[in-house]
């Protein structure tokens, strides 16, 4: 493969002139996919109904601490529940609270309340001149939407093949009082499927914050939602890091079975030190009189313990595997040393990250939509949307089946190759 900057301007051309004759022919299927969210896909949420049947009118539906779940009570979460999620985010079952169905609800709720009420006693966010969060990129955009909403400004942390770049944390973190949390998605990143080094977690566990109510809001959206058994990544956790190094607050850890049961109807936790926990309390208490115990009773059930959602993850392995195979076969026949683009192939998660040239990922993603293939927005991948090169773009390739990802690809690549020819062609 000969690398497309080392073409000449003709070569380019006639190339280009056989991709586009390759384009119109894909474009005229009038092909209609959408690869944009993570989404699971119909097959992935059928593994999961069986938990409309462990709930029946002859269902007893006391849970293990004697209370009925059709009825108020119990705040923070069911003991069965609790089990459960503690074993799937590695944390005693005191350190947790279940809430309702969405972890980022919980992450969004829990920077309102340091926003109007402060963080342990602190000054309230909003009494201060200025609020700063370290923003990993490329990283989540549904956590940039939140601290953006409440007028954070967001720093980008560069991210390394090992997690966030750590020297720029700890110069932040350590020096700036302003600097007040860093978004984290430690293990299969979102977008790049990164998992965070040993190194990286002990650097995080012994920053040493400027500010006392700064918070590390570790996401591990991912953290049982393996690719391969016998290529897995693993973490090491994060609420024990900390208290080892005597700074146990300094952690909220979130995550959901949005992604192992059903996406808005299953369940999301906050994991955390006891001051922690009881300072989250204090808002909870006035916020609701407790969230869906049948919702946490049908999920206990359904999956019995942690072993039973580990097998359950398997098959969802089983049927995103091949998708992720496809994609990134495609990528590595069709543009492996092209020299035009860069991606990572993670072991688990939702998304495979790619880095086009600079100053071609928006066009790309508009290429492909000529084609019918709706891609995440580029730019999204970084705090207000924008990213600084133009580089990244977000492929998402859980919900459509294998067959349209198989297209999906191709149309992808196609786009890659025409716009960075363009590109190239700009200069020569
Ligand atoms: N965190 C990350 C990193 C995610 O990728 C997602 C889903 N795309 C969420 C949180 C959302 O989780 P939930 O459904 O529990 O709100």
């Amino acid at each position: 493969m000969t690398a497309y900057k080392d073409l000449s301007k003709e070569e380019l051309l006639s190339l280009k002139s056989n991709l586009e004759k390759e384009f119109k022919k894909v474009k005229a299927k009038g092909i209609k996919l959408d690869m944009s969210r993570g989404k699971p896909s119909t097959e992935q949420l059928n593994l999961s109904m069986g938990m409309m049947d462990v709930l029946t009118s002859d269902s007893d539906l006391v849970c293990e601490e004697g209370v009925d779940c059709r009825n108020y009570g119990v705040l923070d979460g069911i003991k069965e529940a609790k089990q459960l999620l503690a074993d799937m985010m590695e944390v005693p079952k005191d350190n947790i609270i279940i809430f309702g169905n969405s972890s980022l609800n919980v992450m969004y709720d829990t920077i309102a309340r340091s926003m109007t009420h402060g963080v342990m006693g602190s000054t309230p966010w909003c009494k201060l001149d200025k609020v700063k969060f370290l923003c990993p990129v490329p990283g989540y955009d549904r956590h940039f939407a939140i601290t953006e909403y409440f007028g954070i400004e967001m720093i980008n942390i560069p991210m390394t093949p090992t997690g966030p770049d750590m020297d720029m944390v700890e110069e932040y973190v350590n020096n700036d009082p302003a600097v007040k949390g860093i978004w984290c998605v430690p293990k299969y990143s979102n977008p790049q499927g990164i998992t965070y080094s040993d190194e990286t977690v002990h650097r995080f566990a012994k920053l040493n914050p400027a500010a006392e109510d700064f918070r590390i809001f570790w996401d591990n959206a991912y953290g049982i939602h393996h690719l391969y058994e016998d290529k897995q990544d693993y973490l090491i956790e994060i609420l024990m890091e900390c208290k080892k190094e005597g700074h146990p607050d300094m952690v909220y850890k979130f995550a959901s079975t949005s992604k192992i049961s059903f996406p808005g109807s299953g369940i999301g936790a906050i994991a955390a030190s006891d001051a922690n926990l009881a300072d989250i309390r204090k808002q909870m208490k006035i916020q609701t009189i407790g969230h869906d115990k049948l919702n946490q009773l049908r999920h206990a059930r359904f999956f019995g313990d942690i072993h039973g959602m580990v097998q359950h993850m398997k098959k969802h392995a089983d049927i995103m595997r091949p998708k992720f195979d496809a994609v990134l076969d495609t990528l590595e026949t069709e543009l492996g040393g092209l020299e035009i683009g860069s991606w990572i192939a993670p072991r688990g998660g939702y998304f495979i990250s790619f880095d086009s040239m600079d100053g071609c990922a928006k066009a790309i993603v508009a290429k492909a939509k000529e084609a019918g293939l709706v891609m995440t927005g580029a730019g999204a991948t970084f705090p207000y949307g924008k990213d600084p090169k133009d580089s990244n773009i977000r492929i998402a390739p859980s919900y459509p089946t294998l067959q349209e990802i198989r297209e999906a690809a191709k149309i992808f690549v196609l786009s890659v190759k025409l716009v960075s020819i363009d590109k190239l062609l700009e200069n020569k």
